[in-house]
This record gives structure tokens, C-alpha cells and sequence, in this order.
């Protein structure tokens, strides 16, 4: 299956000079969704993962689907405030200013198999401070896997070192 055909670009959005690659129309088509599902969970099978942590937002889609199609837990990496009990918290730099995203400190155990999961990877400081974090708190990233590289942005070079799988690259 073509996965491109189902990913709309959409300039100028969220802001102007910036083309969004929008992943709702391969959302929307069952027979998509079902394959990008299943191709995403043929990279991450046989590594036995503990783990899946999915970013927030959409990143959640395909993390929930892979978590339970590999036997694993599913773990919301999220913005500042909007998890319950106590976190941990990694701040990243962003192309103007910075970001932060956190976890339940509970949610990862020490030696776990963790994979982690987003729509797209872009400069690669997101996925990054999320392996940071899974790693801070003594797991194992296993893979990081994307629907979308955004290979000219060079996220792979920050991403150095954890094994990196992604459905389709521009
Ligand atoms: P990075 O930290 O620069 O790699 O940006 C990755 C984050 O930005 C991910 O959480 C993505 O959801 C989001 N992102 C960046 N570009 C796009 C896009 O074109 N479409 C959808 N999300 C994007």
C-alpha cells in the first residue's frame, strides 16, 4: 500500500511558511489504518516490548493500537499539568523557544523495553527528550517508530544511538 496517498499537506499551517503533513485522512480510511497499523507493529515485533509511549496527541492513534497488538502496556507521554500522580518532566528545545513534556514517574520500571511512538518526526527534539525521560528512569528505548520521517529536518542525527523505523520519509 501506497501510505502516501493517504497524508495531506497542508501549507502554511500551524503557521505560515510550513507545509503540515496531516495524518487524519489515512485515520479515516479503514483499510489504511488497518495496514499503517500492521506495518507499524511488524517493526516492533519480536523485540519484546514492556511499554509503548505514545506522544502527545497524535501520537496516542497508532501507540494504543501497537501497545495492545504487541502484548505491551501503553504510556501517555504528556504537557505539563495533565497527568495525576508524580512525574517526571524533560524540557526540549523548540526552533523558537522550548517545550516540555512529562510522564508518570511509575510508569516506566527499571529494565523495561520501551518503544516509542509519533505521527512524525521533524528535528527530532520530541522523540529525543522522550527517550531521555524512559531512559532517566532506567528503561530500555527498543526502537523509536514514526509514521512520518521528515528526513531533510535530519531528526534521525538527534536520534542517535536508539534504533529508528518510520513508515514513510520526505
Ligand atoms: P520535532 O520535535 O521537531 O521532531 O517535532 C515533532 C513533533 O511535532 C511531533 O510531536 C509531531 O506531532 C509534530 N509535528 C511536526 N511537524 C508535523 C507535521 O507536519 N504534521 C504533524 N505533526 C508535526
Amino acid at each position: 500500500m501506497n501510505f502516501n496517498d493517504y497524508i495531506r499537506e497542508v501549507p502554511d499551517f500551524p503557521q505560515k511558511g510550513v507545509v503540515f503533513k496531516d495524518i487524519t485522512p489515512l485515520l479515516e480510511d479503514p483499510v489504511a489504518l488497518k495496514e499503517a497499523a500492521r506495518a507499524l507493529w511488524q517493526f516492533a515485533e519480536g523485540l519484546g516490548v514492556d511499554k509503548v509511549v505514545g506522544i502527545e496527541s497524535r501520537g496516542f492513534f497508532f501507540a494504543l493500537l501497537l501497545a495492545e497488538r504487541l502484548g505491551a502496556g501503553f504510556v501517555p507521554a504528556r504537557k505539563p499539568g495533565k497527568l495525576p500522580r508524580p512525574t517526571r518532566r524533560q524540557d526540549y528545545e523548540l526552533e523558537y523557544g522550548t517545550d516540555a513534556l512529562e510522564i508518570h514517574a511509575e510508569s516506566i520500571s527499571p529494565g523495561d523495553r520501551v518503544l516509542v511512538h509519533d505521527d512524525v518526526l521533524a528535528t527530532g527534539g520530541t522523540a529525543r527528550a522522550i527517550c531521555d525521560l524512559v531512559e532517566g528512569l532506567g528503561g530500555q528505548v527498543v526502537q523509536c517508530n514514526f509514521l512520518i520521517e521528515l528526513g531533510f529536518l535530519k531528526g534521525r542525527d538527534k536520534l542517535r544511538g536508539f534504533p529508528l523505523k518510520a513508515l514513510i520519509t520526505y
